[in-house]
Formats: structure tokens, sequence, C-alpha cells
């Protein structure tokens, strides 16, 4: 039988690992952590337990279609609920704004509270609905770097509506032709940060982003957002894949322009597909030194990374739900100190995510467990330290304008993640979040292919290549390797 070596667990790395054994390849992903999961991680602090990355969950479906490759039943594995609410909005001078998932609700609800006409939202996401229809099959869910991908009809379609993206402007130009309001510009300016972006500096087509949301809906899954991952690398093992923990990659083995295989820290494994999980920087940086190196795709701005408080909070609060932004009154200076000076402004956007609103065993009764976090620059060697201490000051005291309270005397437990430990725990670049950030008008697009064109056999999945980082992204990159791959029973392994 082919054999496939994947490196990293990460979610991308097990979706892969997956999708190889629906293949017939055998599967080893060897991982460098005692954990499968990567960013998907979680932590105990005495009874308060915390999902250390994502804390957002959309288009379930990618996850339940890796179960149904193997004929297994989803629900037997991994469960979730839509949510009703999407988000809670906070503003400095006291506008509150819960976004409905119900499309017509949030409508009616954003129009009286913005004061902005109900067409221009409802065109708004209509519009989203159709960038998102028409970039989907060509540039989210196949490679864009196979000839085939262009000479679909899907292509030409979009090609023949390209000036109807808002490639040429940035989000928040494209959203402030739309939206009189300056709120509901800031609102929908947000959703850049799902790709660690900048609303300044990406294009408008990430105004598709809220379609995610709104059309797809927002959910959670029971027992928290790394159950995600335990449930596909259950599924993983239940299908035959081996897994091998805390034995990190040191090369990759390269032989007559071929992938043959990886070097751990424990020996040498040989295979017929080198899959690498990891961020591409370091892919190429460490595990392929001796390589040429795709200098200009590595040189690409990073996306942003995250300070992140987690908090036991010995109190519950009724106006929060799962997901709560707390706007900075100055969103333009925040985003130019995170991406131009890469430091950390003095009132942040603050992001709060209580798992125990949905799972009342993450924290004691009447207790909350806060994830707070606000985006960062990434890891440039900044004084961490004096930047934490400063920013939890900041955060406290908008907290403590906004819902008229004294957190810190709420504050049980706590510890921090900054864009080092987030380097540090998944060698991802400087911390970012997302690999590259989609800050240029076709930076989305000139991410890194998902296979190697000069090693044969050398493929790479996750958040740092093609289609992008987020969980549904790197799911993609799964399905993308999978159809790329050589089918084991005819092309390359019995015939060379
Ligand atoms: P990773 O999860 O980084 O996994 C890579 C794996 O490779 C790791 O396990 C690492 O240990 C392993 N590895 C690295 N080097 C080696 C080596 N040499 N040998 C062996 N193994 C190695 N996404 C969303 O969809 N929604 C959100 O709300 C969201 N919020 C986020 C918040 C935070 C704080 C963070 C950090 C990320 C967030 N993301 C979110 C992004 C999301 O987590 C990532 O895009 C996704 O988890 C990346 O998965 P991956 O498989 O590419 O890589």
């Amino acid at each position: 039988m082919a054999k496939a070596i994947i490196i990293g667990a990460g979610i991308g790395g097990i979706a892969t690992a997956i999708r190889l054994r629906a293949k017939k390849y055998e599967v080893l992903v060897i991982e460098a952590n005692n954990y499968p999961g990567g960013k998907l991680h979680y932590k105990k602090l005495g009874k308060y337990r915390f999902d250390l990355g994502p804390s957002l969950f959309t288009m379930p479906q990618y996850i339940d279609e890796l179960f149904k490759l193997h004929q297994k039943n989803p629900k037997d594995y991994f469960q979730y609920s839509k949510k009703q609410v999407l988000c809670n909005y906070f503003w400095d001078d006291g506008t509150v704004f819960s976004a409905k998932a119900q499309k017509e609700a949030f409508i009616e609800e954003a129009s009286k509270t913005f004061d902005e006409p109900q067409k221009h939202i409802k065109d708004y996401l209509s519009k989203s609905g159709k960038k998102y229809d028409l970039t989907a099959p060509l540039f989210l869910e196949n490679s864009l770097h196979k000839l085939r991908t262009y000479i679909s009809t899907d292509t030409i379609k979009a090609i023949f509506q390209i000036g109807q993206l808002g490639i040429n402007q940035s989000l928040n130009s494209f959203n402030k032709k739309v939206f009189k309001s300056n709120k509901l510009v800031q609102l929908f300016n947000r959703y850049a940060t799902y790709n660690g972006s900048s609303p300044y500096q990406t294009p408008g087509i990430m105004s598709m982003i809220p379609h995610l949301e709104m059309h797809y809906g927002v959910y959670f899954p029971k027992g928290g957002m790394h159950q995600i991952t335990q449930s596909l690398f259950k599924l993983a093992e239940d299908i035959g894949v081996e897994f091998k923990f805390n034995e990190p990659i040191e090369e990759i083995k390269i032989d007559n322009g071929k992938a043959s295989g990886v070097k751990s820290i424990k020996g040498n494994y040989a295979s017929d597909v080198v899959v690498s999980n990891m961020d591409i920087y370091p892919t190429f940086k460490k595990l392929l030194s001796g390589q040429k190196q795709p200098e200009k795709i590595l040189r690409q701005e990073r996306s942003s990374s995250a300070l992140i408080f987690y908090w036991g909070i010995s109190k519950s609060f009724e106006e929060l739900d799962l997901h709560n932004i707390f706007f900075t009154s100055n969103y333009q200076k925040e985003f130019e100190h995170i991406f131009k000076e890469k430091k950390l402004y003095k009132d942040p956007t603050v992001y709060i995510n209580i798992t125990s609103k949905e799972e009342p065993n993450d924290a004691p009764k009447g207790h909350e467990n806060w994830f707070v976090m606000i985006n960062a620059p990434g890891n440039y060697n900044q004084n961490w330290t004096a930047l934490k201490e400063q920013s939890r000051k900041n955060i406290i005291a908008k907290l403590n304008k906004i819902l008229e309270i004294d957190i810190e005397k709420h504050i049980v437990s706590e510890f921090v993640l900054d864009p080092m430990d987030i380097e540090s725990n998944t060698s991802s670049y400087r911390g970012a979040l997302y690999g590259a950030a989609s800050n240029s008008k076709f930076a989305a697009f000139l991410r890194h292919p998902n296979f190697s064109s000069t090693i044969k056999n050398l493929f790479f999945c996750g958040g740092s290549v093609h289609p992008g980082g987020g969980i549904p992204l790197c799911l993609l990159s799964a399905k993308i390797i999978s159809d790329i791959t050589p089918a084991v029973e005819h092309e390359i392994f019995n015939k060379e």
C-alpha cells in the first residue's frame, strides 16, 4: 500500500489524513506536540475550561463530510447546535446591538439601531452571497494552480463578473459607499479580521465573509471548540491512521526530485507522499533548507496575531452572549498600530468569548469563563511583558466603562497567551493566526499552492497555504490535496 506521511496534527493535517485514508493510503501523522489539534486545543484552570484558539465555528458541513466519507454517522462523533445570536456588539457611547442569525430580524433591528434604510442592509447581504457563490467554487474549493480549474464554467462566470467583486477598493471604502451609519461600516469592517487582515487594506471582495455567518450560520460544538479536532482525531484512529506525538520533524527527505520521507528527532521514515501541515515558512526554512525557496511567497506580510487573557470570572453577565465585541472608537488607528507600527492601540477592540453560556460545565455555577482577545501585531520581538501589562489595564478600563462594573474584582483565575506563545506552540511564523494577511488586492490568491511545483509528491495543507486560514479553509486545503494526490492503485506507485 502506498504510504503518506503528514507532518503535524493540526486540523488541516488530521483532515488530510482522513481524506488520504479514504484514497487507500497508509497514513502516518507525526506531531511535535503531545496532543492533536494544533491551535485547536484547550486548557483547564481550576474549575474553568478554556478553548485556547478558535472560538467561531462556521460551515460544520465540512466536518460532517469527513465522517460520511468513511460511512460513519457524524453524530456518533460530533454534535453541534446553531446559534440564534451571532454576536453582541457594544460601543463606548452606550449603543448595544445583538446581531440575530435570522436574516430578516437582523435587517429590521440593524435598521432601527443604526438608522439605516433596510434596503441598504438587504442589498449588502445579497451581494455578499453573490460574491461568495461566484468565487467559492473557483478560489476556495479548487487548486488555483492547476490548469483544469481555469477551464471550468465557474471560472468563466467569475472572470466575466470580476468588476462586481470589489477587488479595486478596500473593504472599508466598499462598506462606506453602502452604509451611512459609521457603526454599521465598523460592524461589517470587522469581517476583515476573520482572516487576520485590515479592513483599510483588504479588498472589498472580503464583503463575502458575512455570508458565511448570515446564510450558513454560526454553530457551537458540544463540549467546546476542541471537540472539533478531538472528534476528527478519533475518526482518524478508527479508520487506521497512525499517530506519533512528541516527535518534531527536522527534515523532508528528497531523492531525485521526489519527496521520499522525513527525518524526525527519533529517526527516519520512508513514504511515497509527504504532506506538511506545518506553517509554510518554517517548512521551507527548516525542513527544506537545502531546496530552492519560494522567497516571494515567504516574504508575504503575515496576518495579525492575538493577545488573549483567559479569565475565570466570579459573576455572570446577562447582557453577554457566546460572542461579544466591544469596539474601539478609532478602528483605523487600531489597524495602523497593528500592521504599520507593530504595536497595540491604547483603545483596542475587545472580543470576549464565553463558552460557559453554552456549556455550563466550563465554569462553576454563577461564574463564567472569559476568553478576552485583542488583535495584535505579529511577534517582531516587541517587549511583550510591558505590552501585556499595559493592554490588561486598557482592556479592563474599557470593560469597566461599558459594563459599569469593576471587573478586576471578579477575575479569580488568569493566564495569558501572547504572539510569542502562539508562535512557539505551533511553529506559526510570527504567531500569525491565519498565515499570510490579505492586505492587498490579490494577496488572498497568492498563497503557496497545496503542492510543490519543483518536488514531486510533496504537498502542503493548513492555514498558511491556499485557500487560507480559519477552520473551514483548512478543511478545504485537505480536500484539494486529496483531489490532486496520485490515486494509489493507478498512477505513480505501481507503474514507476
Ligand atoms: P495548526 O493548528 O497550527 O497545526 C499545525 C501542527 O503542526 C501543530 O500541531 C504543530 O505542533 C505541528 N508542527 C509544527 N511543526 C512541526 C514539526 N516540525 N514536526 C511535527 N509537527 C509540527 N479560525 C477559525 O475558523 N475561527 C476562529 O474563531 C479562529 N480564531 C483563532 C484564534 C486564535 C487565538 C488562533 C491562534 C487561531 C484562530 N483561528 C480561528 C485560526 C485557526 O486556528 C487556524 O487557521 C487553524 O487552526 C490552523 O490549522 P492548521 O492545521 O493549519 O495548523
